[in-house]
């Protein structure tokens, strides 16, 4: 690893004259590091210039509203985890951020490098989009907000400009009868990345019946898969084991899985019908329970 120059704005402002230089200058931004130091002692990544943006304070708080719930991108995973008020509001998104590495991993890995790092079995990313996660980007020309989903394009690749960066996620307060949970397989218990992953939001009315569902996967494709199908066929039922085996079966058969040292594709899409099934059973148990 070369030498490389390191920047830590203590404001969004003082990051501006940092972005614009990114420009011309191979940067990259620094959350935890745990996925993009690894990569530049690798040689994978070898940005000249280091944004680290872990005492910008807009990045690194949240805020649980009546009607929103804003989650800073360069909170560590410890930190999401220790909270019971995200519990309480989001606990699939504290499932996908609790179970990343080890304790040491945790004290520093983010929910914005975990999304931008953009690997496919990212366990962060589906509970983020299931619960209707936006990102609002910090940039040299100004502030946008796009849904979590439109971050990743391809693995390691994002749709951010070299001048942006991830400040903070919004989610929408879960209402009465709504609740999410996240479910991953891993060869091992921990320090293991997901062979699948699937996220579940489940909205239940008052009588138990589905009324809302969003269903998604990870690593059974180069990005997330968000499935529709599965959702259509959960709405307007209770949820009976019937339709849980056929919300299973039809995940099974989505994605195009690879197959590597933690699984052949064929067991990919199996554990993708399973986990389905039961991540949604979680899902509807917590969305009953807040009725
Ligand atoms: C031992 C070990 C075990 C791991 N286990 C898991 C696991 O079980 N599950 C899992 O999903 N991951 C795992 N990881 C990977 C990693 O810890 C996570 O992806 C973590 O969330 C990355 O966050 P970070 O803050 O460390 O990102 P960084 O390494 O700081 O950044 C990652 C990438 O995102 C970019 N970036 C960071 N923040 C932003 C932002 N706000 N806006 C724009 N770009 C940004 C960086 O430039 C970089 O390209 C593991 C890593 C290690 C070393």
């Amino acid at each position: 690893m070369g030498s490389v120059q390191y920047y830590a704005p203590q404001s969004l402002e003082e990051a501006v004259p940092l972005l614009k230089e990114a420009r011309e200058i191979p940067s990259r931004i620094l959350a935890g590091g745990t996925d993009l130091l690894v990569q530049m002692r690798a040689g994978v990544r070898t940005p000249e210039r280091l944004i680290d943006i872990k005492k910008i304070p807009e990045t690194t708080g949240f805020e649980i509203g009546v009607d929103e719930i804003r989650l800073g991108a360069a909170v560590p995973s410890a930190v999401i985890d220790e909270s019971p008020e995200l519990h309480q509001q989001l606990p699939g998104v504290v499932e996908g951020m609790e179970l990343i590495g080890s304790t040491q991993v945790q004290g520093r890995a983010t929910p914005g490098g975990n999304l931008c790092n953009s690997s496919p079995a990212g366990d962060g990313v589906p509970a983020m989009i299931s619960a209707g996660g936006q990102c609002v980007i910090f940039g040299a020309n100004g502030s946008r907000t796009i849904p979590v989903e439109e971050v990743c394009t391809a693995p390691g690749l994002t749709s951010l400009a070299e001048d942006e960066f991830i400040q903070e996620f919004r989610f929408p307060a879960p209402k009465p009868g709504q609740a999410d949970a996240y479910l991953r397989f891993t060869p091992r218990n921990e320090m293991d990345i997901a062979v699948v992953g699937v996220a579940a939001n489940i909205t239940l009315d008052a009588s138990g019946t589905c009324i809302a569902a969003k269903i998604v996967l990870g690593a059974i494709a180069p990005t997330t898969v968000i499935a529709t199908e599965v959702a259509e066929l959960l709405v307007g039922t209770k949820l009976d084991e019937a339709t849980l085996a056929k919300a299973g079966e039809v995940a099974s058969g989505l994605g195009k899985p690879i197959s590597d040292k933690r699984g052949t594709a064929e067991f990919r899409h199996r554990i993708a019908g399973v986990l389905t099934r039961r991540v949604i059973k979680i899902a509807a148990t917590r969305a009953g329970e807040r009725l």
